[in-house]
Formats: structure tokens, sequence, C-alpha cells
């Protein structure tokens, strides 16, 4: 995808602060991050979402992301970390070309990713979608 951002950062060309690189994958420092560290797995081939990534791709991504989680763990010493996917506006992804947002989280520091609000799984609620996915 030629007027692809992330195309062309995951390409190289547009140069950006690359943490890691393969024949696959480059991960980059999110320019606005949400915590000191926050960082982005982008495969070089464009997929849109989770659902068009190719299994054996999406299985390598998975494990470049606990890679990744372990040398960020060491090198920022944080305290925690979240690996969040975001699919469809709906769901929050501004940028449509699948990747992964590993988030460094330090005790103490506020909240940064969002607390949904919890509700209680009916009992309708709960055969309709055992139905659904059945
Ligand atoms: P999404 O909301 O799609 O899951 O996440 C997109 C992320 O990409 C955001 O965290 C945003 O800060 C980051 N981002 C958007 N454009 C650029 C860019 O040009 N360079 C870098 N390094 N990050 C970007
Ligand atoms: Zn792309």
């Amino acid at each position: 995808m030629s007027d692809c951002i992330f195309c062309m950062l995951a390409n190289g060309e547009i140069p950006t602060a690359t943490v890691y690189e393969d024949s696959d994958f480059r991960v980059i420092l999110d320019a606005n991050p949400a915590s000191k560290g926050h960082s982005l797995i982008l495969p070089k081939e464009h997929f849109a979402n989770i659902r068009e990534m190719p299994d054996e791709l999406l299985g390598k991504a998975a494990v470049l992301a606990k890679k990744m989680s372990v040398r960020l763990t060491e090198a920022m010493n944080c305290d925690g970390l979240n690996v969040v996917q975001n699919n469809g506006e709906a769901a929050g992804q501004t940028v449509f070309h699948f990747h992964i947002h590993l988030i460094p989280r330090y005790a103490g520091s506020a909240p940064i990713v969002a607390n949904w609000h919890q509700g209680v799984l009916t009992e309708e609620d709960k055969a309709e979608i055992l139905s659904k996915m059945g």
C-alpha cells in the first residue's frame, strides 16, 4: 500500500527509531507514547487487521511480542507491560495496518489503558452468545 504510513515506516522508506528488525517485522518507538518505551510491532507486509493476518505471520508476531516484552522489561526496568492490539475504528484503531502495542507500565503511574466498566454476565446474554459462538 503506497499511501500507508506504517508500510513506509516498516520498510525503512521513512526513517524512524527502530528497536528491532528482522525480515518480517520492524519494531519502532510510538511517536505519541502512552508510557516511556511504548513500542509498535509492524509487519513489513500490509495487512489491515488481525483477521487479514496470515496464521504463520501472526504466530511470528506473537512470539516477537514475547521476545520484545522480555527485552523492554529488562531495558526499561518496568513493573508490568500491556500488549494491546486494536482492530477497527470502533476498537480504537487509527492506523489500518496491523500492529501490536507494547506498553511498559511503571508502578504508581496513572492508568493509561482504558479501564472498562465491568458489567455482569447475564444468563440471557450467556445463552445468546454461547449459541452464536457454538
Ligand atoms: P492504533 O490507535 O491504530 O492502535 O495505534 C496507532 C499508533 O500509531 C498510535 O499509538 C500513534 O501514536 C502511532 N503512530 C501514528 N503515526 C505514527 C508515526 O508516524 N510514527 C510513529 N512512530 N508512530 C505513529
Ligand atoms: Zn501498510
